[in-house]
Parts: structure tokens; sequence; C-alpha cells
């Protein structure tokens, strides 16, 4: 039966295998020995591997050890989480925030906890897996609307019956497309039909705005929001996710989001990792600098090639293809070529538009990215995509 179904996802050019990376993750990683230019992580600032981070990983674990021992509500508790939440609320401007093992967990912990039977759920048709799951776990009713269209959104809102709490969710920055939600017109809609807004500001916080507060920053919206999410593990380089907020909101996660309760305290190392991390994001603007000129060159070099791109906004700079199997050839090609830029295929993205997922960090040097563009030339000539 898994021999059988996987047999026909490799018929279909949709089988996914796991693929080691034998070194650190940076611009350039060693793949069964060979080095290759990755053009795929999300670690866009280069802190997964810097110093700071990686001193304060070790100190907190001199500290208080490897393992946090329970929960956050038994014991598990420990300075790293108080300093990092403490620190977290100041970036972001708001009351409080409060920390989970990862993206994922807050996702399925938040939305269960604001939303149940009875209530609805509007969504970005793009937003994350992790988004949907917590919109299915909560029981609530869930539609979606066409991505980044409040005309949609409004249709729906208006189609409401009943007094029930209403939450419309989207991602800040789009993980696949690189593409921002259109903010200020969500904020518009929340407040005019007295609906809650969740933003995930997973890929957007350490890189949007003018400070890297995130995508509320970069649209300027931040004091209409009482609480949004995001993540440690993209540009902050660790793991883990926060909700920033109000306290008695937090409070009530703390009582209630399941996967904060039900789930061992992230280590402390992780927890002062990221605590480094908002002091490099501070200290370190010239990181985004380089970002946004490393994002400029790339583009203008894979539209230069003839290639077509979503319509990006970010640091993902996805190379539209159109059918899978076309989408594998050419990442498979671009490995033999040195360069390691991932196969994006349903169920990931819709049908059709399978595509390559290319990210790019503020540590590639001019000659990474020329190599990187030489061999999108190559392999899209020799595949007769551009
Ligand atoms: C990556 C991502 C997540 C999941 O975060 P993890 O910390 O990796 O679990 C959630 N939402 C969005 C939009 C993401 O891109």
């Amino acid at each position: 039966m898994f021999e059988e179904h996987l047999a026909q996802l490799q018929t279909q050019h949709l089988l996914r295998r796991l693929r080691l990376t034998e070194s650190a993750p940076g611009p350039v990683v060693t793949m069964e020995g060979r080095p290759i230019i990755l053009m795929a992580a999300n670690d866009y600032l280069g802190l997964a591997t810097h110093p700071a981070l990686k001193q304060a990983a070790v100190a907190a674990i001199e500290r208080f050890g490897v393992g946090s021992g329970a929960s956050r509500l038994i014991s598990g508790t420990l300075p790293p989480h108080q300093d990092l939440e403490t620190a977290l609320a100041r970036f972001k401007g708001t009351d409080d925030a409060l920390v989970f093992g990862s993206g994922y967990l807050a996702n399925i912990g938040l939305i269960p906890a604001l939303v149940g039977t009875g209530d609805l759920i509007l969504a970005d048709r793009l937003c994350h897996a992790s988004l949907i799951d917590g919109c299915r776990l909560s029981g609530a009713t869930f539609r979606v609307f066409r991505h980044r269209d409040p005309a949609h959104l409004e249709q729906l809102l208006a189609k409401r019956t009943g007094r029930h709490t209403t939450l419309i969710v989207t991602d800040g920055v789009f993980s696949m497309d690189g593409d921002l939600a259109p903010l200020p017109d969500l904020l518009d809609l929340a407040e005019r039909y007295a609906a809650r807004l969740l933003v995930d500001d997973a890929h957007g916080t350490g890189v949007m705005g003018a400070t890297g507060r995130g995508t509320l920053e970069h649209f300027g919206v931040e004091s209409r929001l009482p609480f949004h999410m995001g993540t440690l593990s993209k540009a902050l380089g660790g793991s883990g996710a926060y909700v920033a907020g109000p306290k008695p909101m937090l409070q009530y996660l703390v009582n209630h989001a399941r996967s904060f309760i039900y789930t061992t305290a992230p280590p402390p190392a992780t927890a002062a990792a990221s605590l480094a991390a908002l002091d490099v994001i501070r200290n370190e603007p010239e990181r985004r600098t380089r970002l946004w000129t490393n994002r400029q060159w790339w583009i203008d070099g894979l539209l230069g090639l003839g290639y077509r791109i979503a319509d990006t906004a970010s640091p993902i700079v996805p190379v539209l293809i159109g059918e899978a199997e076309q989408a594998l050839h050419l990442a498979e090609r671009l490995l033999q070529l040195g360069v390691f830029a991932p196969a994006i295929r349903p169920p990931t993205v819709p049908e059709g538009t399978s595509r390559i997922r290319t990210t790019v960090s503020s540590e590639h040097r001019p000659e990474h990215l020329t190599q990187a563009l030489a061999a999108f030339r190559q392999a899209g000539q020799e595949l007769r995509l551009i």
C-alpha cells in the first residue's frame, strides 16, 4: 500500500525526498560532498551562523543545560524565555509576547484559542499550511477568499449571518509567492465588519520595514493591529515563534493554547539565540541593505534571461515554470550545475503553478549570484524554458 502510493507519486513527478545538507546553512553548502550555492534558505540575514547567536546559545547551554526539562507551565520557563518575551514585546511595540516551540505550533494553538464552533474564519487562499491546519482544528466554519483580494473578502463578510466571532487570516509575506498581503485594506475591512485580523509574519519579521520589524511596519499599520504572530525560524536564524499582543490575550493563550501547554518548553539555547538575533537586527542594518541589493540584482538577472517570476515584494523570488515535471527537471539540472533551489509542486502550490522557489540572503556575494545565474541560463536553455 505504501509502495503503491509512492510509485504513483513518482509517476506524477510529485514524489518528495529528504536531501542531506552536509554543512551549516549559508550561501554555499555541501551536498553529496560538493560545494553548492544555496538559493533556498529562509535564513535571509545569515543569522543562523552569526557568532553572536552561537555564543549566546553556548552560554545558555553552559548555564541552563540543553533541555528545559518540562513544559512552560510546569517548571520549563527559564530566564532566556522570559528575557526573549520581554525583548520581543519591546521590538514589536506591544504590551507583551509569548513564545511557542515553532510557527506551526503557534498557529495550531492560537487559532483554536481565538475561534471555535459557530464562529467564522475567512482566510487567504494561499495562506500557509500551518494556518490552514489551525483553522481546521478550531472547528469554526472555514472559507477562503481569493489571494490578496479585499473585494472578495468583503463579499464574504457582507454575507455573514449571526453574531459570532469572525477571524480573517493571512500571511504577511506569502511563503511560496513572496508577495505581501494588502494589510491596510484587510484592516479597514476588519474594522468595518467588527472582525479580528490574524497576520502571520513568518517571512516578514527581520526583513520587511525600515527597521526589520516586519510587514506591519512596512505598511505603517502596527498601532492598528492589537496582535500578530511571527517566527524566530526564518530571518532570525533560529527556531520558535511568538505571538505579540496585549497581556490579557497572552495570558488567555497560556491557559487555552494546547500547543503551548502540552509541549516541552523550547531549549534555553534557542531562546537565548533569538534574543541575540534581535540585537543583531537592530545593530547591523547593513545586513538588510545587502539583502535588498542582492534581491534586486537577482531579479534583474532572471528577468534578463527571459524567466517569468512571481509578483514578489520580498527576498523570495519564485521562478514560474508551470508543470511539475518541468520544474523538477530544472531543479535537477541546476543541482548538477552546482545550485540548489527546490521545485515547489502541488499540493504546496496550486496545479499548473509549479515553480523554482529561489531566495536570496545578505550573505550571497556577487560571485555566488553570478554563478547561480549562469546555471539558470544554461539549464533554462538546455530545457528550452528560456
Ligand atoms: C515557515 C512558516 C511557518 C512555520 O514556522 P516554523 O517555525 O517553521 O514551524 C508558519 N507560517 C508561515 C507563513 C511560514 O512561512
